[in-house]
């Protein structure tokens, strides 16, 4: 008898222990925190235990709240932050890189093709007598050329190779690892596409052109001193301009280079 109570005693502890362990495992583990009761409240270290472990749980809860909120904000804050970087570096109106953007990118481009001795190129481009296609087509109408050629122009480009707005109707190019010939070519083919090109304007279909002006800048002989490039950007960029005077000059829808 003795002995058979003995056995209720040792086996209902047994399951007490048991339940109590299950109790606290699911505290640490499952998503919903189980409800303390029954026998298991009358044990008041596991309701100790169970109140510090739903405390932990319910920090824990709010403590990763509060990281999903600061992820979303920091989300937020970054897709801003790029927004902000690309106004600041595009032109609003063709989306091409702006003029001190360009100046940027193609300065160190220029510094890294005089440290590897490789030839890069120049291209300034104006459009042709884009005053009187405002005169008579109207600025809004203008506008849309400027677009339109843009990304005409944007599918010509090598992989390496960008454009900038340098100002109004004027265009700039930077054309990497890039020979006489190469940029000749690539400029006669930009040429081509804008002249092949018209653009609508309300039921007419209006053709339009572009003056380009190349300068190619060889690799320099000797040392470059603190990887420097021995032309400056600004002094390519005049030459080009010169050219691009002389395709003016020349008549028009047409390439010229530097030398
Ligand atoms: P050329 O062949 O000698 O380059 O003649 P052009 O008429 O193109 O040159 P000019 O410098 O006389 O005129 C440039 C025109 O470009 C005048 C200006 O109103 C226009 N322009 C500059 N920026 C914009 C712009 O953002 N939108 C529009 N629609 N026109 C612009
Ligand atoms: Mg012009
Ligand atoms: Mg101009």
């Amino acid at each position: 008898m003795v002995f058979s109570l003995n056995r209720v005693y040792y086996y209902t502890m047994v399951d007490q222990e048991f339940f109590a362990l299950e109790h606290i495992w699911k505290l640490l583990k499952e998503d919903t925190v189980p409800e303390l009761d029954g026998e298991l409240r009358k044990i008041p270290l596991l309701q100790e235990i169970h109140h510090e472990l739903k405390a932990l749980r319910d920090l824990a809860d709010s403590l990763r709240d509060e990281i999903n909120l600061r992820n979303l904000n920091m989300a937020a804050l970054q897709e801003r932050e790029s927004r902000f970087r690309y106004l600041a570096n595009h032109d609003p109106l063709t989306g091409a890189l702006n003029r001190r953007s360009f100046m940027e990118r193609a300065g160190h481009e220029l510094r890294t093709a005089a440290l590897m001795r490789a030839s890069c190129g120049i291209v300034m481009m104006d459009l042709d007598h884009f005053k009187i296609f405002n005169d008579t087509w109207g600025h809004q109408a203008g506008d849309e050329v400027l677009r339109h050629v843009v990304t005409i122009i944007g599918a010509q480009l090598r992989k390496n190779d960008f454009m900038g707005r340098y100002g109004g109707e004027e265009f700039v190019f930077f054309f990497s690892h890039t020979d006489r010939n190469t940029g000749l070519t690539i400029a006669e083919r930009m040429r081509e596409a804008i002249a092949g090109s018209t653009i609508r304007v309300e039921s007419a279909h209006v053709a339009i052109t572009a003056s380009f002006g190349v300068c190619i800048a060889a690799p320099v002989e000797g040392p470059v001193a603190d990887g420097m490039a021995a032309i400056s950007l600004e002094s390519i960029i005049h030459n080009a301009d010169l050219a691009l005077y002389r395709a003016k000059a020349e008549g028009r829808n047409r390439v010229v280079s530097y030398l």
